[in-house]
């Protein structure tokens, strides 16, 4: 029998829609990726740190928040703050992304979702109910379809960058920065936008100093993150800048970048020990290609506006897969949400 909703990807949109889904009694069956570079299990929040900006998981000194908000005469009721999470000697706690993400599955788990740990590498929309193919060579009959695959990480292309991945290249600071090879030696990061600000400032703990490579004179990133960049004296911004090869040998890796004015300075090459790409996403549709439509970037099309259906009934999408604008974990959590309602409704409207 197919089943009633397929959820492709593991990020707050998937498991979002699991939430909705599973409520709705619709069982749903999620796959959730297997660990490779490209859909990686529990989504690009799995590489983050801290997260400060998912409503609901406010950092800080969560017990002063709750006191605040609870009459005096009942603070007696709250419970102790946790221990362990201070800064600077006061209470500090902020939810790390794996965290949250690992939240966000337990709750899918908790209303009856069902995972495997697989992707979905075909898929055959012309004939109802769909096939979808699994890496593990299963095949799934589904009479609904929600793609929350996600996007990840860019590289610039250079031979010299593929050579040295792994041996000092990285697109994540967080799952690599505090590797010895990396510790007390200069590091580069590439780009200019939040992602590059996140990572860069997170490097300064390990790093002793960081240059962001950026190839303009105007960074992308928000202002309060361009704040933190400029306010952090471990961190050097090298503006109008672009790599040109990675450098490094075989027994060390990388050891230094060869930089190119985009001005006129000559190029030049500084000391690193590792370079870190922050450099924007490609979402994660080659399996969809001439399956279902996509803008020039291959991000999957919304065909109605403000809903989550795709160029064949009965699929839909949500998160980073469909949005190459907003990209936040709470718009992917809400486009999943909303996916998951129009699959209900999607069924309901066809008597399944
Ligand atoms: P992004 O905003 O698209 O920035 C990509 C950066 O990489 C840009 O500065 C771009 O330069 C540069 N770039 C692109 N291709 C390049 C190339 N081939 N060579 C050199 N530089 C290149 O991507 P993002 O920083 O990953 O952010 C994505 C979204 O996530 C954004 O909406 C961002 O606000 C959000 N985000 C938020 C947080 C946070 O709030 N804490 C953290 C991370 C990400 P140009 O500027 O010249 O185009």
């Amino acid at each position: 029998m197919a089943e009633k909703v397929v959820i492709i990807g593991s990020g707050p949109a998937g498991f979002s829609a699991a939430i909705y889904a599973a409520r709705a009694s619709l069982e749903p069956l999620l796959f959730e990726g297997t660990v490779k570079p490209e859909m990686i299990p529990l989504g690009q929040l799995a590489y983050t740190t801290e997260v400060e900006n998912f409503a609901g998981f406010p950092a800080g000194n969560i017990r002063e928040f709750v006191e605040s908000a609870v009459d005096a005469e009942r603070h007696y009721n709250l419970p102790p703050a946790p221990a362990g999470h201070e800064r600077d000697g006061r209470p500090h706690y902020a939810v790390q992304g794996v965290e949250l993400m690992e939240l966000m599955k337990q709750q899918a788990l908790n209303f009856g979702t069902r995972i495997v740990g697989e992707d979905i590498v075909d898929v055959d929309f012309t004939n109802r109910p769909f096939q979808l193919t699994s890496s593990g060579g299963q095949t799934v009959a589904a009479e609904t379809v929600i793609v929350a695959t996600g996007a990840r990480a860019n590289y610039l292309g250079l031979e010299s960058e593929e050579a040295f991945k792994n041996r000092g290249v990285s697109a994540c600071a967080v799952c690599d920065g505090a590797l010895p090879r990396f510790r007390n030696k200069p590091l580069v990061v590439v780009g200019g936008g939040d992602s590059a600000i996140e990572e860069a400032t997170y490097l300064t703990k390990f790093a002793s100093q960081v240059m962001l490579v950026h190839r303009r004179d105007e960074l992308r990133a928000s202002k309060i993150m361009q704040q933190r960049a400029f306010d952090d004296p471990k961190l050097e911004i090298l503006w109008n800048t672009v790599v040109d090869e990675v450098v490094g040998d075989d027994s060390q890796g990388v050891t230094g970048v060869r930089l190119n004015s985009t001005v006129d300075q000559p190029s030049r090459e500084v000391e690193a020990a590792g370079m870190f790409l922050a450099i924007g996403h490609t979402p994660n549709t080659e399996f969809l290609k001439g399956k279902l439509e996509m803008n020039d970037k291959g991000y999957l099309r919304w065909t109605e506006a403000f809903r989550t259906k795709t160029s064949v009934a009965g699929v839909f999408a949500a998160g980073d897969v469909a949005d190459d604008y907003y990209r936040q974990a709470i718009t992917s959590a809400g486009t999943g949400c909303m996916a998951a309602l129009d699959a209900e409704r999607y069924l309901a409207e066809h008597g399944k």
